[in-house]
């Protein structure tokens, strides 16, 4: 069965997409740590991150470096956190988070809900970014 990120690159669920390319998606995490908290998969389904081949895995942190470029023109913040977790859902994904503190990166916190025309102004401010 698909997994949620496959849909969603798929566009079968919506989502507040930042960027994309034939093998990658950008969209930004529902439940941010940091506003600008964005989610970068591969296309294709590989469960672990770690499981990629090395030319793919290559491919896939170079297209997030450029999410990250965009991300930090676009948010307010000091740094881009990089952050591999993969706990929830069992699709290889990327967690970038603009940092204005150590504790941005905190997935302990309560996590953020923000309103959709927020997500929407956060993602449409990224997309403008993305070279
Ligand atoms: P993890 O697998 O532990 O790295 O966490 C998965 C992340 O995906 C969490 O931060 C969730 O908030 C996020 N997430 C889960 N479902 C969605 C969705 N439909 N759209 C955007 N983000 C999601």
């Amino acid at each position: 069965m698909a997994t949620i990120f496959s849909r969603i690159a798929a566009g079968e669920i919506p989502s507040y997409k930042v960027a994309e390319n034939d093998k990658f998606f950008a969209f930004l995490d529902i439940n941010p740590v940091a506003p600008g908290h964005v989610l970068v998969i591969p296309k294709k389904e590989e469960s672990y991150i770690f499981n990629l081949e090395d030319n793919e895995y290559a491919e896939f942190t170079l297209f997030a470096k450029r999410v990250a470029a965009a991300v930090e023109k676009a948010m307010p913040c000091k740094r881009i956190g990089v952050c591999v977790i993969g706990l929830e859902v069992p699709h290889a994904h990327i967690h970038l988070i603009p940092l204005r503190t150590e504790a941005d990166m905190d997935f302990r916190k309560p996590k953020m809900t923000l309103p959709a025309e927020e997500m929407q102004e956060i993602a449409a401010k990224i997309a403008a970014e993305f070279k």
